[in-house]
This record gives structure tokens, sequence and C-alpha cells, in this order.
């Protein structure tokens, strides 16, 4: 079962949070995604929902008693669903609770916002089709798309102790990589920095060990939705991902937005999912009518680059592809469904990378490495400079939103993230 839209969605609402009304804002009071916030005068991270350009703490508004976000998204989803509603209505325009709320919010630009639970696991997909063939023919022109790739949701594990917070820097890192004319390798920092444009699914509820989650209950154990960005070594990559796949080309630095919006605030954008004609279907373990009529999820995405060159003048850097979820191959629930079905046991806070986000079109590629063709066909920004590989100083920005005739635009904010020079 997909959540369901409510009075938490209608259009026509208002806040007293004025920000939140602005047409602009990513954060109206239709949206309440959750993060963690904390201010200089304490150190302990406080749960927190975005509103307009404020943060409500939700403890200080009297709305939980704990400050565990791990421990809120295990709440059942019908709980959870309270708590928005709760929510909702106190920050709505003529509140009775607007004095209490009032007191419990502070500025966004006021607070650190943080990593929006603790990460416990973290596995990353494979979900674009567009993404896996463009990659594979790089890497093997004549067999570009593995025959797994239409019957398995490809993943590999991940590490979660280098997922790092929106607004973080971190070094190039080194590597070992061997260019094909090379006799053998050598190690130093990577040439071809990347990053991956993808969203990450936060899980809520747990499930025990040895008990697979069905498709029908898979979205129950979902949280919501942030912005991700999977940096990768190419040179990397290339060299050590065959036979077991990605190690340290991704395992050194990852972004994560600090909002989640929950899949209660994304209903209204909620499409069917099928696949192209002559593609087969899913296996039944991840097929459900429920996935089949609105297992799709309408989100644009964008990636932003901004050099150091365009910092220093001042320009706050071009947008260089967009892309949109619904073009995913696999569902978040296909992705539960799969990630259990040998009785793997998910924990909440575990965090699943949807994979590079690339749309059908060569300009809507969710990487570098699809959109300079490797290197071969280097991107022209908007100020003269050129990019086939990412430069120190180089800051990307992913960036989402939502946007459906009836409902109001809710957004995810940003990704954000910095590229150091390598540490000698
Ligand atoms: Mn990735």
């Amino acid at each position: 079962m997909s959540p369901a839209i409510d009075g938490t969605h209608d259009a026509a609402l208002q806040s007293w949070v004025e920000s939140a009304n602005d047409p602009a804002s990513d954060f109206p009071i239709q949206n309440l995604p959750f993060g963690r916030f904390r201010s200089e005068d304490d150190a302990d991270w406080h749960i927190g929902v975005a509103i307009g350009d404020q943060v409500l703490d939700l403890r200080a508004a009297r709305l939980i008693d704990s400050s565990d976000m791990n421990r809120l998204m295990r709440l059942l989803p019908e709980t959870r669903r309270m708590v928005r509603q709760a929510i909702s209505e106190g920050l709505r325009a003529g509140s009775a609770q607007q004095k209490t709320f009032r007191a419990a919010l502070r500025a966004q630009s006021s607070v650190e916002l943080g990593l929006p639970c603790q990460i416990g696991d973290y596995t990353d997909f494979y979900t674009s089709v567009h993404h896996a063939t463009t990659i594979g023919k790089q890497l093997r022109p004549d067999n570009p798309l593995l025959p797994n790739y239409k019957w398995v949701p490809i993943g590999y594990h991940g590490r979660a102790s280098s997922i790092m917070p929106s607004g973080q820097g971190f070094h190039r890192p080194h590597g070992q990589t061997k260019a094909p004319g090379q006799d053998a390798p050598t190690c130093g920092p990577c040439r071809r920095l990347d990053y991956e444009l993808e969203l990450g699914a936060v899980i809520a509820r747990p499930n025990v060990l040895g008990q697979p989650i069905g498709m029908l209950e898979a979205e129950q154990h979902v949280f919501g939705v942030g912005l991700f960005n999977d940096w990768s070594a190419r040179d990397v990559q290339a060299w050590e991902y065959q036979p077991l796949g990605p190690f340290l080309s991704k395992n050194f630095a990852s972004t994560l937005s600090p909002w989640v919006v929950t899949l209660d605030a994304l209903a209204p954008f909620r499409e069917p999912f099928s696949r192209p004609e002559g593609d087969p279907e899913p296996l039944a373990y991840l097929d459900s009518p429920a996935n089949r009529a609105q297992g799709a999820i309408n989100i644009e995405l964008e990636v932003w680059l901004q050099t150091q060159a365009m910092r220093e003048a001042g320009h706050g850097g071009d947008r260089i592809s967009q892309s949109n979820y619904r073009d995913a191959y696999w569902t978040v629930a296909q992705l539960v469904a799969h990630h259990t079905v040998n009785g793997c046991n998910l924990r909440a806070g575990d965090l699943f990378g949807s994979g590079t986000l690339s749309g059908p079109n060569p300009e809507q590629g969710g990487s570098l490495m699809e959109l300079s063709l490797g290197g071969k066909a280097p991107v022209v920004l908007s100020n003269g400079q050129t990019r086939a590989w990412l430069e120190d100083g180089d800051t990307i920005v992913l960036r989402g939103y939502c946007a459906q005739a009836g409902f109001r635009r809710i957004g995810f904010g940003e990704c954000r993230g910095l590229v150091l020079p390598a540490i000698d």
C-alpha cells in the first residue's frame, strides 16, 4: 500500500510561517520534511521539520518526547501519519498552537543541519536503465547491458561511515589506476573524479532476520527520500570493478541532503509504473497491483556545477543536467522487496541509494562520465570553462522538486558538496 492523499496535501493550506507561503519555497506546509539540526549553544542533535526558511523543533513543540530520529522512524506508519497531521494542524494559519510552535522555531540559517539520521548500513542500487546502458557502452561496447539487468535490481553494499551531510568538502581521493596503455598500475590522486545524481531512500521500520518484506508492505518500511551524491573515482573504478563491483572508487565520500521528504508528502506525485514494450515483466515477488498503479514518483532532478572561478566571480553556477525519478527501471518498493527476499534484515536508518538517475536523452546524464562521453567531449560551461571531470574547487549542488496540477509544488532543498585538493 502506498500513502494516500489527505488534508495535509490540500493546495489551499496556508501557514502562519509567512516564508512557507512563498510559491518559490521548497518547504510549504504541504511538504514537512524531517531532518536533524543543532545550534551553537547546544551540542545535541534535535529533530526538526522544515517550514519555509525555518525549522520546527518537534520536541520543543511538544509533538514528540525524544531527539532520536531512528526511533521516530521506527514508529508504525499510522503513528507517523498522525505526527504529520499534528505538525500540519499546528502550522496552519489560525492554529491555536501558534504560540507554542512559534517558540519552537529556529531560522534554518542560524542552525547546523546534519545527516537526517544515524545511517547504519548503506546499499547503492543501479536503477536507471539509461545510466546502465550508457556506462555499459563505455566499459563494454559489444555488451552494454548485462543479461541480468532487467530481472535483478542490481546493487552493492556501500559504506555508511563516509556519508557526509550537505555543505561539506572532501579531499580528492588517492587510488590505484591503470591506463589502457600502461603495463602496470600506479597509485596517486584520482584524475577522473565524478559525481552521481541519486536519491537516497531512508528505511523506517526494520524486519526480522529471515523474514522477507513483501511488495504489499514494502513502502511501510520506507520513511522517505532525500538527495544523494555518490562521488565516484572513475579511473579507480575502471581498474577495480571486476569481478566484485565498486569498492574504493565509491567509499571515500557521499553527500546526503539534510531533509528527508516523507513518502506521505510524496503521495500526490505518484504515477503508474510500467516496463517498455517487449521487456520482461518483474518476477512475482517484485510485482504488485499497487506498484503498477502508482509505483513511480514524479521527482524533477537537477545538477548544478559551480567552479571556483565562477564562485570568485559571484556566479551561482550552471545547471548541467536534468532528469526525473519516474524514469527509473525499479521502484522503491521493488528495492525493499528484493533486498530482503533472502531474509536480509533492514534497520531503521539504513540508506538505499537509487543509483545514478539519468534520463533517456544524452543531455540527461546523471554523471560527468555520461555528459562528457567518458571524458572525450568535455562539457562547455557558460563562462567558457570546460569539464571532462571534476576539478579542485568545484561545487556540485543537487536539487529536486515535485510539481503536479492541483497540488502545491514541494522541493527537496539542496545537496551540496565541494571538491578539495588531494592530500599529499
Ligand atoms: Mn552510485
